[in-house]
């Protein structure tokens, strides 16, 4: 027997996808107390115990695993994506784990720490020239010229519903993380959309499994999702970029699937914010702040439950950790400068965990 130092090109695939697979852990369903509404559990699948601290983590993992099964993604591929942020994070991690040189195309106003997080897994970054929407034709363009595979995430999250799951077992892991609680089934699943592929898995998950679950989407100021799934418009478009990083799009993204989502909840951005530092502070959890965003729509359908007087149990999602945020959202001086005062709203949280009454919107107009 001989060792070869090079493994011939099958051998790199199969060893590609034992290492993907391999990657995969579920991620903690974390419970949140509400004193006040003691038939209610209310529980956080915490997204950030990723190894790149996000949600992304899965979809990329996925995206990996699709391109070296079809063909497409070979030994020695360099890989391109354009994003700002936690999925270029998730690309730089699995192009190293597979030995693959990784570029991010990111926007102007990508944070430093973005940057840095690239860097941290090897992977290089480059700054577009364009308006920030544009950083995924920008991304193309570049893999085009440079012999590399364009990986785009927007576009795989909008893949046929018999292709592959672009987020695997998200579903099966909140249901199986839930056996044996008093409410194995939930009342209600909770989360934000940014390229529509959590949504829209968690969507297929419930009818595919004939779940009585119902689906919500906590969606930012500025986001096209509300207005398109509350108009049936399905290429709806605001133009104007979310606050809240991870969700909330300025076009509706062909991942966004509003035939299996049952309600799409408007957040403002301040109560976002408010609501990830309320579960902080009262449920020593560090999410980010589309946390906020989710958790902010839990509250509303948590009183929901409560008036019709039946109980459950909510999930929501935590897309990822606080940690991205020190020197944005969690800084009194940025919040301040961007307009964004939650005192209001923390209140009105604090309101609701002592009370169980949920008073907004507020009536008057
Ligand atoms: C991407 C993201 C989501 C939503 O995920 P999609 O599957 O892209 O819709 C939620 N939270 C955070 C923090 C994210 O980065």
């Amino acid at each position: 027997m001989t060792e070869r130092s090079v493994p011939p090109p099958d051998d790199w695939a199969a060893r590609a996808l034992r290492d993907l697979a391999a990657d995969a852990a579920p991620t903690p369903l974390r419970p949140v107390r509400l004193p006040a509404l003691p038939e209610i559990d209310l529980y956080v699948k915490d997204e950030s115990a990723h190894p790149t601290g996000s949600v992304k983590h899965r979809l990329l993992r996925e995206l990996f695993r699709a391109a070296v099964q079809d063909g497409t993604l070979i030994e020695g591929t360099p890989v391109v994506m354009g994003s700002g942020g936690a999925a270029a994070v998730a690309g730089a991690y699995f192009a190293r784990l597979l030995g693959l040189p990784f570029t991010a195309v990111l926007p102007r106003t990508a944070p430093a720490a973005v940057h840095d997080r690239i860097a941290a897994h090897g992977g290089r970054c480059r700054t577009g020239e364009l308006p920030p929407a544009a950083v995924l034709e920008e991304a193309r363009t570049l893999a085009g010229r440079t012999g590399g595979r364009f990986l785009d995430h927007f576009a795989a999250a909008g893949r046929s519903p018999d292709g592959p799951a672009p987020m695997p077992d998200l579903g099966t892991e909140i249901l199986d993380g839930l056996r044996g609680a008093r409410h194995p089934v939930p009342r209600w699943l909770v989360t934000g959309a940014g390229t529509g592929a959590t949504s829209a898995s968690l969507g297929r998950h419930l009818r595919r499994h004939g779940l009585p679950t119902r689906l919500a989407v906590a969606d930012p100021e500025h986001s096209a999702y509300f207005p398109a799934w509350a108009s049936g418009c399905d290429d709806y478009a605001t133009g104007m970029p979310s606050r809240i990083p991870g969700i909330g799009r300025p076009r509706t993204e062909p991942g966004f699937r509003p035939e299996l989502i049952d309600l799409v909840v408007p957040v403002p951005d301040t109560a976002s914010v408010a609501a990830m530092r309320w579960l902080h502070r009262t449920a020593g959890l560090a999410c980010g702040p589309a946390t906020g965003t989710a958790l902010w729509a839990a509250c509303h359908l948590a009183a929901r439950l409560r008036a019709e007087g039946t109980g459950g149990g909510l999930v929501l999602l935590a897309g990822d950790g606080a940690e991205p945020y020190r020197t944005t959202h969690l800084d009194a001086g940025w919040l301040a400068a961007k307009g964004l005062e939650p005192a209001p709203y923390e209140a009105e949280l604090a309101r609701f965990a002592e009370s169980g009454r949920w008073t907004w919107p507020p009536a008057s107009r």
